[in-house]
C-alpha cells in the first residue's frame, strides 16, 4: 500500500467513523475540522465507537487504544494535510461549503496528495475544478457504521486518472472494506440506484391501495428469498429519509402520485411517530415484528 498518512476533513458522525476505522488498520490519521468543539465532539464520539469496536468486533483495549493513538487533531487546514497522501471529505452535504473547501484544500495540500468526497448525492465531476487537480479526485463513499457495514464505493469521475482509482480502491481493501469500484458517475453510487426505486416501487403499491404492507413484503420475501422486504428495509432506512426522498421527488417533478405517496407517509406515519425500527415502530412494531414471526411466510 503506498499510502501512509490519511486525513480525514470533517469529523461529524461519518468522518469520524472513517478517521477511527482508517487508525484502527494502522495508518496515520490526521482529523480536520473547523475548530477545537467540533474536534472535541469529534474525540467524544471516538470514546464510544472504541466501545463498539470491543463489543461488535471483539477489539482488546490495546486495539483500541492504540488506535486513537495513531490519530491526530487539527484545526489547522495546512496542517492537517501537510503529510497526507490521501484527504477523505466528509463535511457537510451542501454544494457551497464543499466548493469552499476544495478551493482551500487544493492550494495548501502537496502536489502528491489525492483527494476523495464522501458525498452520498452530490457528483464528483460537480467539485473537479474547484480541486484544481481534477486527475487526483473521485468518490470513496462510505456506509454508516463503517465497521459492520463495511462497503467503500469507489467511483471515478470523467477526469480521474486510472491509477488514482486503484489506489484508492486499494487502501479501501487496507482498511477492512469490501472495494465496489464504479467506473462511471452515478448519482446514488450502485445501492441507491438499486435501492431507491424498489422502495418506492413499494410505497407506490401502497399509496394506490393495491395491497397491504405485509402482502406487499412477503410477496418479496417468498419470491425472491429475501430476509427482508421493502418495509421492514424502510423500516430500517427510517421513515424520515425515506419521505424526504419522495417528497422531494414530488416537489421535482409535480408527480401527483409522488405526491399522494409523500402525503401518506406524513400523515400515517411522521406525524404518528412512527418514524422506523429506532423508535420501536413505523411500517412494523419491534422489537417483535409480524415478519419475522415463524408462520409469516406460511399464510
Ligand atoms: P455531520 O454533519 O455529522 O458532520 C459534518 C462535519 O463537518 C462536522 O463535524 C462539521 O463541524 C464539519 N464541517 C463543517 N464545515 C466544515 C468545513 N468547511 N471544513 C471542514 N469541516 C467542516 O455530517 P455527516 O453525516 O458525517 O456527513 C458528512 C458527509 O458524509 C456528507 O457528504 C454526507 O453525504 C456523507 N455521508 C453521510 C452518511 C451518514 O449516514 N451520515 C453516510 C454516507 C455518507
Amino acid at each position: 500500500m503506498r499510502f501512509k498518512n490519511i486525513t480525514v476533513a470533517g469529523s461529524g458522525v461519518l468522518g469520524s467513523q472513517i478517521a477511527y476505522q482508517t487508525a484502527f488498520k494502522g495508518f496515520e490519521v490526521s482529523v480536520y475540522d473547523i475548530n477545537d468543539d467540533a474536534l472535541n465532539t469529534a474525540k467524544e464520539r471516538i470514546l464510544k465507537l472504541k466501545e463498539n469496536y470491543k463489543a461488535d468486533l471483539n477489539a482488546t483495549d490495546e486495539d483500541v487504544d492504540s488506535a486513537f493513538e495513531r490519530m491526530s487533531f487539527n484545526s489547522d487546514l495546512s496542517k492537517a494535510v501537510e503529510k497526507a497522501d490521501l484527504v477523505i471529505e466528509a463535511i457537510p452535504e451542501v454544494v457551497n461549503i464543499k466548493t469552499d473547501f476544495y478551493e482551500k484544500l487544493g492550494k495548501v495540500a502537496p502536489e502528491k496528495t489525492i483527494f476523495a468526497t464522501n458525498s452520498s448525492t452530490l457528483l464528483p465531476s460537480q467539485f473537479a475544478k474547484a480541486t484544481g487537480r481534477p486527475k487526483k479526485f473521485l468518490a470513496l463513499h462510505f456506509a454508516n457504521e463503517i465497521w459492520k457495514n463495511n462497503t467503500a464505493e469507489v467511483m471515478k469521475h470523467p477526469g480521474t486518472d486510472e491509477s488514482v482509482f486503484t489506489d484508492v480502491i486499494e487502501f479501501a481493501k487496507a482498511i477492512g472494506m469490501v472495494a465496489l469500484p464504479l467506473h462511471k458517475e452515478q448519482p446514488g453510487y450502485i445501492l441507491n440506484s438499486l435501492l431507491v426505486p424498489f422502495l418506492d416501487a413499494a410505497q407506490t403499491l401502497l399509496a394506490r391501495e393495491i395491497a397491504d404492507v405485509e402482502t406487499i413484503d412477503k410477496t418479496w420475501m417468498i419470491g425472491t428469498g429475501a430476509p427482508l422486504g421493502p418495509f421492514a428495509i424502510l423500516d430500517v432506512v427510517g421513515i424520515t429519509t425515506a419521505y424526504n426522498i419522495v417528497a422531494a421527488k414530488a416537489q421535482a417533478t409535480g408527480n401527483p402520485e409522488a405526491q399522494k405517496v409523500a402525503d401518506l407517509m406524513k400523515r400515517e406515519y411522521i406525524d404518528q411517530g412512527k418514524l422506523g425500527r429506532a423508535t420501536g415502530e413505523g411500517f412494523y412494531k419491534y422489537p417483535n415484528p409480524s415478519f419475522a414471526q415463524p408462520d409469516f411466510l406460511k399464510g
